[in-house]
């Protein structure tokens, strides 16, 4: 019984390992045989061949809405960056100027006690200025005022800086949509039931701010559904996700002159005066007929209501960062009801990911020192110019396109920059002042930086060197108007790249993201930009048509695809993932076979070198998520779930087939292959 009793207490222990700062990155390896599901068929479900062990394994902790290889990783990194930022919390002597900002904002931010006590106190000077408005008069200033506080698009619209579209040289002003409190304009247009009893209870959760600031219930609800009204609005002119995919619709340069006909009610000189901007003459107005809603409701609105549409984005943007009650009501709606997560992340949590967010380069600075050595960066370095001449080769055998589209795609992937781990040039936070005692005074002074530092490139010489992600950070993008690709230092970290493992799952992983940055470059958006970064159009009309033939197999494939009850993959939006994984994971074999031409790779763990690399590959995508998460995902993500980032890529290489020694009519084996590249 004793025996039993104890058997029975473990089973019901807690899976999850307490949280504690971490002195070093625990190590995972590359390719991990107990994350695999040995009982799988690889050729009949090869996701739950390679990752069925590890989803098995790995629970979804109580405050996430799904898990997975990269969100483990980060949340390892997370911890390491929670040692560090305790330590420098604690020192007060001997830091330098960086690390006595990111030690005391962080210091800051952990102080609960006060937090709590200020309540929603330090929202009272957003919400006096707009409660002192007198007309509409005064919108501009004050809008121009809070969207450099909050640093958030949801007021009205965003105003930022971005090359021109033309000229990748040039540091333009846009003007683009934004306003909504939902994470996408879908939220507020698809009428089934599950949207619809989301929409209820967002302005369920709305009403309920309204009440934190001080309002009568009858009068939040009647507030609320103002807000509710005017969002909608916004949500129906503004282009769709996929819409926006395409570039050209996105670009309408114009004068002051045009801007201001767009929308006569709104005084764009006090607007950018406010700002800090003077004497702009050119802008790109993203979605012109957003504009035009805007202005209709600009002259509509009452200024009352107006007022309460702003009095309901100040408090949405900063209730994170306010008492308990706002923290709470917030997580309640955007946490629990819209991703399904349980539990709030513990505050250490936010306050590392806040630090990262405001000071990321500083914190960046101090990750780097201690986890990402120059031989590491040598080595993937190595890796990036492998896959580079993989793609090389891949163009100048390509069947489908002419002599005159290659030497065009081959300048274009000459004149790519790699760029690996971090900056060469750390920002500098000079400017922020950091208070021990001031948590939110930090946060607005983090927020009016990144936004003036944003807004004062315009007109100013390009910084290439520049990077939209944190070192910590796992992942890495592709920007087509810098035409660089970017490898932070925190995606290049076992398990995805091992310096201890073979090449194999190496290449399988980390080469296989590499060559799916440089296809991004290649893909359904990206190939409408040159060498330069400029939109441009270097294809024939005749290779334009291959090209697009060839990615609609692709566009085809995955609208098979379910992502959870009925919902299937919007594969018009994940497009230029999908072409990018396949082409990357395809970039990856060749570099693969070149980097081990003449050598004879050994099996190991019971797996023929072929098999690692494919197993390798599948294991960077193991994953799930809670059934909400994958609802608001199938309308915001740009990415395939990762099951079909695995078994969509291998059905359509002949070289799984071999691998695996699969049958022709088995799953994983299909009949008309899709390739682009
Ligand atoms: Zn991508």
């Amino acid at each position: 019984m004793r025996r039993l009793f104890l058997l029975l207490s473990l089973a019901s222990c807690p899976v999850f390992a307490a949280e504690t700062p971490l002195a070093a990155l625990p190590y995972t390896p590359g390719l991990d045989v107990s994350a695999m599901d040995r009982s799988a068929d690889p050729c009949v479900d090869f996701y739950r061949y390679a990752c069925g062990g590890w989803i098995r394994n790995n629970p979804i902790p109580p405050d996430e809405s799904r898990w997975s290889v990269y969100g483990k990783l980060a949340r390892e990194n997370q911890q390491f960056l929670w040692g560090i930022l305790d330590e420098l919390a604690k020192r007060s002597a001997g830091r330098s100027a960086a690390q006595q900002k990111i030690g005391d904002y962080f210091a800051s931010c952990m102080d609960e006690t006060a937090v709590e006590k200020s309540g929603g106190r330090p929202l009272k000077p957003q919400l006096d200025r707009i409660f002192r408005m007198k007309s509409k008069r005064d919108l501009p200033a004050v809008l121009a005022a809070l969207h450099l506080e909050t640093g958030a698009g949801g007021l009205f619209f965003r105003f930022a800086s971005n090359q021109d579209l033309a000229d990748s040289t040039s540091v333009i002003a846009f003007a683009e949509s934004g306003g909504l409190g939902l994470p996408d304009r879908d939220f507020y247009t698809k009428d089934d039931d599950k949207s619809k009893e989301l929409r209820t209870r967002y302005a369920a959760h709305v009403a309920r701010m309204f009440e934190l600031l001080g309002d009568p219930p009858g009068a939040a609800g009647r507030e609320a559904a103002k807000v509710m009204e005017i969002e909608t609005r916004l949500a129906r002119a503004s282009l769709t996700r996929t819409e926006r995919r395409d570039p050209y619709r996105l670009f309408h340069k114009m004068d002051a002159k045009g801007l201001k006909a767009l929308t006569p009610g709104f005084d764009w000189d006090v607007y950018l005066g406010a700002a800090g901007l003077s004497r702009l003459n050119v802008f790109n107005v993203t979605e012109p007929e957003f504009f035009k809603e805007l202005d209709r409701q600009w002259q509509s609105l009452s200024l009352a209501d107006i007022k309460t549409y702003l009095r309901w984005h100040a408090a949405h943007a900063s209730a994170p960062l306010l008492s308990s009650a706002f923290v709470n009501e917030d997580f309640d709606f955007f946490g629990r009801a819209l991703y399904g997560i349980p539990e709030l992340k513990p505050r250490w949590k936010r306050c590392v990911a806040l630090v990262d967010a405001q000071l990321g380069e500083a914190l960046g600075e101090e990750f780097v020192n201690r986890a990402f050595s120059p031989a590491l960066k040598q080595k993937t370095l190595h890796m990036t110019k492998q896959i580079e001449e993989a793609m090389r080769d891949e163009i100048v055998n390509l069947e489908w396109m002419s002599a005159a589209t290659k030497q065009k795609a081959l300048e274009k992937l000459h004149a790519i920059v790699n760029k690996i781990g971090y900056p060469d040039k750390w920002r500098d936070y000079g400017p922020v002042e950091v208070k021990r005692n001031d948590f939110v005074g930090n946060v607005a002074r983090a927020n009016a930086f990144e936004s003036r530092r944003r807004l004062a490139k315009i007109g100013k010489p390009l910084d290439r060197g520049e990077w939209s992600m944190t070192p910590p950070t796992v992942n890495a993008y592709y920007d087509p108007q810098m035409n660089d690709i970017n490898f932070a230092a925190g995606v290049l970290q076992p398990p995805l790249y091992d310096p201890k493992m073979d090449d194999a799952p190496n290449y399988g992983n980390t080469g296989g993201t590499i060559g799916h940055e440089l296809t991004h470059g290649f893909d359904d958006e990206g190939r409408h930009f040159d060498a330069q970064g400029n939109l441009k159009d270097w294809w024939t009309e005749k290779d334009a048509r291959e090209f697009n033939e060839r990615a609609q197999c692709i566009v085809d494939q995955y609208a098979q695809y379910t992502i959870v009850d009925d919902i299937k993959i919007n594969s018009r939006l994940t497009e230029g993932e999908d072409i990018a994984d396949l082409g990357g994971l395809v970039l990856a074999w060749l570099a693969w076979k070149a980097e081990t031409a003449g050598t004879k790779p050994e099996s190991r763990e019971g797996f023929t070198p072929e098999q690692r690399f494919f197993v390798g590959y599948a294991q960077w995508a193991c994953e799930h998520h809670r059934p909400e998460d994958l609802r608001a995902r199938a309308l915001t993500d740009a990415h395939s779930p990762g099951k079909y980032r695995v078994n969509g890529l291998v059905v359509n290489m002949p070289e799984f087939e071999r691998a695996f020694s699969c049958k022709a009519a088995q799953p994983m084996v299909r009949e008309n292959r899709c390739r682009v590249w």
